[in-house]
Order: structure tokens, then sequence, then C-alpha cells
């Protein structure tokens, strides 16, 4: 198969996003207390396996070359799409989680003098990441590249322009006595997540 350009990639992962449900448009109450057209919930795509081996593979082609000896990311988020670009660059897969709130790599050795690049299943602000890559820093090791699904931020997150991703995209919010879609559609806002799946 010949390789996909980033056009099709992005157009393929949204496809993916939308069939998964991980993408809903309609009207949505966010757990801020905003309301807003879109929600997000990147579980959703990642619990197809076949779906994250191919997030993974496309996030993996793009940091190839800054061959980094292992991949870290911050749990929960990070954990599956860590893993899956590991597995396609073949190196080990590590993560931190917080512990008394700061995030920390519990279960594994620190690997002093290693590169690695940090992956994230969204990142917003890129305050998850960021962290995990300080406290790896903080133990010896070299950042190299941060990687995610999606970049949410607008261009607003603080791991600089190196962030590699494979879909962009920000959603418009809403202050709930403010909001275009209340007055559009008359209706109050659906909580993602409290109505059943039926796939
Ligand atoms: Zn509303």
């Amino acid at each position: 198969m010949p390789e996909m350009t980033d056009m099709e990639v992005q157009e393929q992962l949204k496809k993916m996003l939308v069939e998964s449900k991980a993408w809903l448009e309609g009207h949505f109450k966010l757990t801020s207390g905003r309301h807003s057209g879109n929600y997000m919930q990147c579980a959703m795509l990642l619990r197809f396996p076949k779906y994250a081996a191919f997030a993974g593979g496309e996030i993996a082609k793009r940091i190839a070359h800054l061959k980094p000896d292992f991949i870290v990311s911050p749990a929960l988020g990070g954990l599956i799409i860590g893993h899956e670009v590991a597995r396609a660059l073949d190196v080990p897969f590590l993560f931190c989680e917080r512990q008394d709130g700061a995030m920390t790599l519990r279960r594994f050795p620190m690997p002093v003098g290693k590169t690695f690049v940090a992956v994230e299943d969204v990142v917003t602000t890129g305050g998850s990441v960021k962290e995990t890559a300080e406290h790896m820093i903080a133990g010896g090791c070299k950042w190299v590249g941060s990687a995610c699904i999606v970049d949410r931020s607008g261009g607003t997150q603080q791991l600089g322009p190196d962030l590699v991703s494979l879909f962009k995209v920000s959603f418009a919010t809403y202050d709930p006595d403010d909001c275009p879609l209340c007055r559009e559609l008359g209706t109050p806002p659906i909580k993602p997540g409290s109505r059943p799946d039926k796939k």
C-alpha cells in the first residue's frame, strides 16, 4: 500500500473518530460546565485496537527520525497510544502516573542517559506531557520530542513548535448563560457519557 499523505491520514483519522463516537457533534455540557457543539473522548477511538494501531503507526513514522531510546506517556490518557507508538518503533514503553499529585515514574527504573519522546492521546495545554517530560529530565533522561493523536490547543500548547500531531482541531465553548446552541435549539445540552452507547 502506498504511503498516505498527511491529509489522507487526517481524513482517515477523522472517519475513525466519528465512527467510534470519539467525536460527537450536537450540544454538550462539558465537565467545566461550559457548553459546546463538539465533544471528544479519545478513549472511545482507542477501544478499537486497529484504530489505536493505525494512529500509533502514523505517529511512529513522524518521530522515527528522532531515534528515541524509549517512549514515555502520562497515565491514563497516554497509555494505549504510547504503547502503540513504542511497538511500531520497537522500543520500550514506560509511563508516569500521579503520586501525591506529582507525575512520577513509579514502576520502572529511571533510564538514565537515554532519549525519549513523550506521547499523549489529546493535548490541550500540554501540561501533563510537560510534567512527565520534566520528571524524566530531572532523572537524567533527554527529551527529544512530543507527539499526540489530537492537538486541541489551537496553537496555545506549551510544548513548542515540535509537537507532532495527526489531527489539529479546536472547539468553541460557550458560557451556559450565553450559549448560541441553547438559543437555536431550545433544548438543554447533553452530558456526554450519560447515555448508554449502543455500539
Ligand atoms: Zn448550550
